[in-house]
C-alpha cells in the first residue's frame, strides 16, 4: 500500500476530564445512594435521637437495589476520535524518526494509559534511504481471559515530502484517532474480555523515497518497517501462534466514506465478518462488494507469516491520498464512529469464529 492515514486530533485533556467528571459523580450518587439507604429507615424522618435506632434497625441492609456501575455501556464517540485526528495533525508533518511524531507518540501513550490500558514500546533503529531513523512500535494490551489475541492497528507516521507540507489527516491520522477511540471504549465495556485484546500504532509504514517500491534497503523493502519489525519480534519471541487475527485501519476518515473488499492479501472469513456486520449495522452502502487494490500495507508481513488478516482502507476513491490536500476538512466524526462501531461491532462474531474453529 501507499498512502493513507489520517491525523485527528483535538485535545482529549477536557474529553478525559470530562469522563473522569463523569465518573467521579457516578460514585458519588453512588455513594450518596448507599449513605441515604442506611440513613432513611422505613419510617419517616424523626428528629428524635431515641428513634434514630428503631429507624435503621428494621432497613435490611440490602434493601435497595445496589445500582449497577455497568448500566450503561460505552460506546464510540466520533467526536473525540476526530479530535483525536486533529490534535496529530496540529502536530504537523510527522514522519518516522521526527520530533512531531515524537509528540504523537506521547500524545497516543498519554490517551492509552488514561483508558487503564498496559502499554509498551519497541524502539529500535531502522535503516531507511534517507539514513537511520529511530522508530518505535507501540502497544497497549487489555488482557482477557484467553493469552489467544486479536490485534487492532494504524500507522501513525506521515509520509515524508519535502516539496509540500503533509499532515496526513486521512493517511496515519484517521485511522490512529479512531483506535485510540476504539480502545477507550473496549478498556471501558469488558474489563475481561474472552481473547487479549492488542491496540497497535505502527511506526515507518510509510515509504521514504517517492516511491512504495521504489528503493530498497539492505535488509528489505523501504516500507511497512514497524508492522515487519513486529512479526519479527514475536517470531523471535514465539508469540505469532497466540496472535489469532489482525485487523488493520487505514484511511478510514473520509466523509465520502467507500471501502472496498482487499481481496488480496486479507482473510475473506474476516472480511466477511466485519462486512456482514456493516450490512446489519445499515452501513452497507459505506461497506461494497467491490474489490478494492490495496498493493500493500502493514497487514502484508502478517500474512506472509501466516496470521489471519484484513485491511480495512479507501485508496482508490480518496482523492487526495498522498497529497497537500490531505487535511482535517476531509474527515468526519460521521466517518470515524461508522468504522468504529462496525469494527467494535464486528467482534463478537469474530470471537465466536475463533472459538468454534470454523475459520476456514
Ligand atoms: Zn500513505
Amino acid at each position: 500500500m501507499l498512502a493513507r492515514r489520517l491525523a485527528y486530533e483535538k485535545s482529549l485533556a477536557r474529553p478525559a476530564r470530562c469522563f473522569e467528571g463523569k465518573r467521579a459523580l457516578l460514585f458519588i450518587l453512588l455513594l450518596a445512594f448507599g449513605l441515604a439507604g442506611c440513613k432513611t429507615g422505613p419510617t419517616a424522618p424523626t428528629n428524635s435521637n431515641s428513634n434514630q435506632s428503631t429507624a435503621s434497625a428494621p432497613t435490611p441492609t440490602t434493601a435497595p437495589a445496589t445500582p449497577q456501575p455497568q448500566a450503561q455501556a460505552t460506546t464510540f464517540d466520533g467526536q473525540r476520535a476526530f479530535d483525536h485526528v486533529r490534535k496529530q495533525v496540529d502536530f504537523g508533518p510527522r514522519p518516522a524518526g521526527s520530533t512531531e511524531l515524537a509528540m504523537a507518540r506521547d500524545y497516543i501513550i498519554g490517551e492509552l494509559k488514561s483508558y487503564g490500558l498496559n502499554v509498551t514500546t519497541d524502539e529500535w533503529t531502522a535503516t531507511t534511504p534517507v539514513g537511520a531513523r529511530k522508530m518505535v512500535n507501540v502497544t497497549a494490551t487489555l488482557a482477557g481471559e484467553s493469552e489467544d489475541a486479536i490485534m487492532l492497528s494504524s500507522h501513525y507516521d506521515t509520509k515524508l515530502y519535502k516539496k509540500f507540507r503533509f499532515v496526513g489527516a486521512n493517511d496515519g491520522g484517521s485511522s490512529t484517532g479512531a483506535l485510540l477511540e476504539m480502545a477507550r471504549v473496549l478498556a471501558a465495556n469488558n474489563p475481561k474480555p474472552k481473547f487479549t485484546y492488542r491496540f497497535v500504532f505502527f511506526d515507518g509504514e510509510e515509504a521514504f523515497c517517492e516511491g512504495w517500491d521504489q528503493c530498497k534497503n539492505p535488509d528489505g523493502p523501504d516500507n511497512t518497517y514497524g508492522s515487519r519489525r513486529y512479526v519479527a519480534q514475536l517470531q523471535k519471541q514465539n508469540e505469532l501462534p497466540r496472535l489469532r487475527a489482525m485487523i488493520l485501519l487505514d484511511m478510514i476518515g473520509y466523509s465520502n466514506l467507500m471501502f472496498g473488499r482487499d481481496e488480496e492479501l486479507s482473510t475473506p472469513w474476516l472480511v466477511d465478518a466485519v462486512w456482514q456486520t456493516a450490512r446489519e449495522l445499515g452501513y452497507g452502502k459505506n461497506f461494497v462488494n467491490l474489490p478494492e487494490s490495496v498493493g500493500g500495507d502493514d497487514h502484508k508481513p502478517f500474512h506472509d507469516a501466516g496470521v489471519t488478516c484484513m485491511d480495512i482502507i479507501q485508496l482508490e476513491n480518496y482523492p487526495y491520498w498522498h497529497t497537500e490536500d490531505d487535511t482535517l476538512d476531509k474527515i468526519s466524526p460521521q466517518s470515524l464512529k461508522i468504522v468504529g462501531d462496525v469494527v467494535l461491532g464486528s467482534l463478537p462474531r469474530i470471537e465466536q469464529k475463533l472459538l468454534s474453529g470454523k475459520t476456514m
